[in-house]
């Protein structure tokens, strides 16, 4: 039986740390759904589709990787899709209670639920997507932080001053 899982989140770009996770999890899981959160309560600097769009070509055709979008809670695409794993990272301590109070909620909301956390390395422990658009908003390099295609769409958006 194939083992799939969901990788939600924002992607507001995605960053390497994202691409080292899906990397990984093709380790564990025979195809992942990378699932872009759509919530109207955040301002986000791409659309979900722009942010699509830049997983897929970051990415490339991998026949493992579906890349997704959703509205609402998790737990109810999640049913939708029928897939009851999710994948998510871990960064340092910081990341860690936030995810387990998200992991519980979940489970409460979906019991079948399983989440499923797998670290980063040193290489990218630091980076953050919010973190990312505030160095390139400044005009920073985010060179080796993003993939190529990311880096070149947050160059458009914010040229060097
Ligand atoms: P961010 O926190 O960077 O805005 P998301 O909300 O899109 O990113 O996060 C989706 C998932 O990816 C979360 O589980 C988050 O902890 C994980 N993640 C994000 N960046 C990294 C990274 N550099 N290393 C490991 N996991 C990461």
């Amino acid at each position: 039986m194939a083992r799939d899982a969901i990788y939600p989140g924002s992607f507001d770009p995605l960053t390497n740390g994202h691409l080292a996770i899906i990397q990984r999890g093709l380790k564990l899981f025979d195809r992942l759904v990378v699932a872009v959160a759509n919530n109207p309560q955040k301002q986000p600097l791409f659309s979900a589709e722009e942010r699509k769009q830049l997983i897929v070509e970051a990415v490339g055709k991998d026949p493992r990787v579906e890349v997704d979008s959703f509205d609402g809670l998790l737990v109810d695409y999640v049913r939708r899709k029928g897939i009851p794993t999710v994948l998510r990272g871990l960064r340092a301590v910081s990341d860690f209670e936030y995810e387990f109070q998200l992991a519980n909620m979940n489970r409460k909301l979906l019991p079948t639920l399983e989440s499923v956390f797998v670290m980063t390395g040193e290489d990218y422990f630091f980076v953050s997507a919010k973190l990312v658009r505030e160095v390139a908003m400044f005009g920073g390099d985010v060179t080796g932080l993003v993939p190529p295609v990311v880096a070149d769409r947050l160059r458009a958006r914010f040229p060097r001053r």
